[in-house]
Formats: structure tokens, C-alpha cells, sequence
């Protein structure tokens, strides 16, 4: 397996944040034909062509969200999700420090296209790296006359901000959570309002996009659709870029093409292998559940092959290219109960069915791991995982982040029933809480 690199081309130069050097390496050449030579209907065509599809998650297919907008009476603003949450996801936060330009360029193509008259890019607000040198990044966009070439409805130039946001977040419902954000602070998702699909900011339709999914933009516009369309498959085309963590010997960031091979194959060549030699015991794979490492080996990295979003064999979700590895050294009840955990903190509380039963399942997992039962009550606790995994389809929670939990949890605890048995019954000794599993800040990335 190789890596093929369109959204990180260019990552390891020296002061690839650089203007200069962004633009001796054809940077801005994609908006210059977008603002220049074409008008926004033919670039909205050339990302059609292309096949991209929005790499937060969904998958839903870029040009399909432009149109529906367009035909919905256009947006207002842009939001450009830099705030990613999920457990082992650093793709858009290293893109926003190593290649802010790929990103503002992005943004502007897009915005252009939509002719959207302001942009937000909403960046974590713990990262001062990625804020800092986007702020840069914009300052010397401006000065070169980048952003003012980019013209929203009112034929004016697009109005492009660095919005600091908290964080991290829930892990779903970004969409609803980022107006809600700029409008008042508050980090709740807020229910759609059912007559479209389109969030507002103060009243005013906009478009949510993830940082990586308009990253690709000034290649397809540069290099044209047809060499995108070469790569990957023909529902998923291009590549994806993937972040890979945990008991791993080359943790980072890999863009391969969509198809050429598989979890196993990135996990033992491009991230080094397991660490110690170790077996693999399971592995995240930032939608849900969480696979055990024989399951792992064969799947192919490409969503199509995942009932999410592809309609494929292989139940669970794709999500949105993360993989956190973890060996034997952990048990699959420890490692429920870490996430369970983490999850619950980023939950905002409006929700009963996320906020009491993520609380219900940490305490019982809880239990488990300090023998404080000696069996697990199997239809109690699916039960719990059942409620908290359908909230949101059911109405008894605004956005998807329970799901995410109870199918990460369900995944686990189906790796190694018995595993988890003999945890629970031998009273086993707790976990160290502060043994690492080893996080995406805590470990050396390549670039
Ligand atoms: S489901 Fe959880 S994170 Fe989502 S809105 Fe409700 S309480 Fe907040």
C-alpha cells in the first residue's frame, strides 16, 4: 500500500504554511480558474464531475448539498468546521496548521460557488497553533487580494473570519451546533426545523462543511475532475486521508486512494505495525462499532463497502477516516468505559436519554471493572445501549453523539464476551487511569 496524497500534497516542505511556497507549488491556481475563468454554475459542474463527497462523516455528495441549497434559495454564510471531537481525529486540525491555505482556498472556491457573502472558520479555541497560524495565513491571503476576489450575492468580496469555538464538542450534529455557537456561545446542538435541511445563522440559511472536504477543492479545480474521478471508486472517488493512533509504531496522518487496500494493510505497513508485537485487540474506527482486529484485517478502506454510508455488506459506520488501535495490553471492558467516559463529558446535558444514560452505563461498567458484580446483567445494560443508540431516530435526543457511544460500547463489549466475564467475576484489579492509550496529543505525528 501507498500513500497518494491530494488534501496533504505538499504537508512536508519546509514552511509549507508559507504563501510563497504555497504558491510556487500551483497554490490558488484552482481558485484562479474558479474566479477567473469560470463562472460559479461551471464550478459547481466540476465538483459534480468530480464525484467529491463531504469527508466529515456522512458522505453526502458536495454538488447534490450545493444544488439543494441553490434551489432552496441560496445561503447566506459558510461555516467550515475546524472543531473536530471525535477520540483520535486530527486530520483538519493539522491541515489548519500545515496547509491553512489548501484550507482558506477551499473555503473561497466554495464560498464563490454558493455565492455565500461570509465564511466562518470555526477553529477550536484550545488550538493556538492552528488558530494563530490561520490568522497568519488569512493576513497574507488578504494582502495578495485572494479574498477579495471571491464575491458573495451582494457582488461584494466574501467576508472570511476566524470564529474561535470551545471545545471539543459532541460528536454529532455539528450542522446545528456551529450557527447555535456564533449566535449566542453556547456549545448545544439545536434541532433542525424540519421544513429543510438547512441550519441558520441569525435567521439566515447556511452550509456546514468539514475543514478536509473543501480542502480538496483547489486540486479538483487545478488538476480538473477527471484525474480525481481516476482514483477511487466510482460511488467514492479520490482519496482519504486517514489519522491513526493508539498502540501503533507510526502514528500520523495517511492518504490513500479510496479502495487499494485495507485497515490491516495501512496498520501493518504505512503505521509500522502493532507496538511490542502485541495482538491487535480492536479498533475504532471513528464511525461505530469498534471492530476486533481479525475483523479489521480484510476491510477495505473504502466506504462503500460499509452499510454506512454505502449501502455495503459490512455493518457499522465509515465515518470520517479515524482509527485508533488498541492491543492487548487493554481489555475491551477498560476501554468501554474510558470512552463511555470521554463521551459523556462532551455531551451538553439537554438531552435526559444522553445525559442520565451515559451516566447509568459508566457506573456500571464501572462496577464491572472493580468486580463490584459478578456478572454481567446482559439485557439490562443492551437495553440501555438500545435506548441511548436510537435516541436521536426516536426523538429522545437532538443529535446523534448517544449513538455514537452505545454502538462504540456495543462494538467492545462483543469482542471478548468472555473477556468481559472474567473481568467482572474475578473482581479484576482496576485499570490505572493513568496508563496511556496513547491520544492524538500525546504522541508524535509525522508532519
Ligand atoms: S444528545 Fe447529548 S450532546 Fe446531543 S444535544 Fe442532547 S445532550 Fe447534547
Amino acid at each position: 500500500m501507498q500513500e497518494r496524497r491530494w488534501l496533504l500534497e505538499g504537508v512536508e516542505r519546509p514552511d509549507a504554511d508559507a504563501l510563497d511556497v504555497y504558491r510556487r507549488n500551483g497554490g490558488y491556481d484552482g481558485a484562479w480558474r474558479a474566479f477567473d475563468e469560470i463562472d460559479p454554475a461551471a464550478v459547481i459542474d466540476e465538483v459534480e464531475a468530480a464525484g467529491l463527497r463531504g469527508h466529515g462523516g456522512a458522505w453526502r455528495p458536495v454538488a447534490a448539498r450545493w444544488r439543494a441549497a441553490g434551489a432552496l434559495g441560496g445561503v447566506r454564510a459558510l461555516l467550515v468546521d475546524v472543531s473536530e471531537s471525535e477520540s483520535g481525529r486530527f486530520r483538519d486540525r493539522k491541515l489548519a496548521e500545515r496547509l491553512p491555505h489548501r484550507l482558506i482556498e477551499g473555503a473561497l472556491i466554495a464560498a464563490h460557488a454558493l455565492t455565500a457573502d461570509d465564511v466562518y472558520l470555526c477553529v477550536r479555541a484550545d488550538w493556538r497553533r492552528a488558530r494563530s497560524v490561520l490568522g497568519h495565513a488569512m493576513d497574507e491571503a488578504r494582502a495578495a487580494g485572494w479574498i477579495d476576489r471571491a464575491l458573495g450575492r451582494s457582488g461584494h468580496a466574501v467576508r472570511l473570519h476566524l470564529h474561535p469555538v470551545p471545545g471539543p464538542l459532541p460528536a454529532r450534529g455539528t450542522d446545528q451546533l456551529l450557527p447555535h455557537l456564533i449566535e449566542c456561545s453556547r456549545p448545544e446542538p439545536r434541532a433542525s426545523n424540519g421544513t429543510n435541511d438547512l441550519p441558520t445563522l441569525f435567521g439566515a440559511p447556511v452550509l456546514v462543511h468539514t475543514a478536509a472536504t473543501l480542502a480538496f477543492l483547489p486540486a479538483i479545480l487545478a488538476r480538473g475532475s477527471g484525474a480525481f474521478r481516476e482514483l477511487g471508486s466510482a460511488d467514492f472517488p479520490g482519496t482519504v486521508a486517514i489519522s491513526v493512533s493508539g498502540h501503533i509504531r507510526r502514528p500520523g496522518l495517511f492518504e490513500v486512494e479510496i479502495g487499494s487496500g485495507s485497515f490491516g494493510e495501512l496498520i501493518d505497513t504505512l503505521a509500522g505495525g502493532v507496538v511490542d508485537e502485541t495482538d491487535l485487540l480492536a479498533v475504532f474506527p471513528g464511525g461505530a462499532p469498534a471492530l476486533d482486529g481479525d475483523a479489521l484485517k480484510s476491510l477495505q478502506i473504502d466506504p462503500g463497502v460499509w452499510s454506512q454510508p454505502g449501502g455495503g455488506e459490512h455493518e457499522g459506520s465509515f465515518g470520517c477516516g479515524t482509527i485508533v488501535v488498541a492491543d492487548d495490553a487493554v481489555t475491551p471492558l477498560d476501554l468501554a468505559a474510558r470512552w463511555l467516559d470521554h463521551a459523556a463529558q462532551l455531551g451538553c446535558g439537554q438531552c435526559p436519554v444522553c445525559r442520565e444514560g451515559s451516566v447509568w452505563l459508566i457506573q456500571h461498567l464501572q462496577r464491572l471493572r472493580e468486580g463490584g458484580v459478578t456478572a454481567i446483567d446482559p439485557s439490562a445494560l443492551q437495553e440501555r445501549l438500545e435506548i441511548l443508540a436510537h435516541g436521536e431516530g426516536e426523538g429522545l435526543a437532538i443529535c446523534g453523539h448517544p449513538t455514537v457511544a452505545a454502538h462504540v460500547t456495543q462494538g467492545l463489549l462483543q469482542i471478548a464476551p468472555e473477556h468481559v466475564d472474567s473481568q467482572a467475576s474475578a473482581g479484576a484489579t482496576p485499570i490505572d487511569d493513568d496508563a496511556p492509550l496513547r491520544t492524538a496529543d500525546s504522541i508524535h505525528l509525522r508532519f
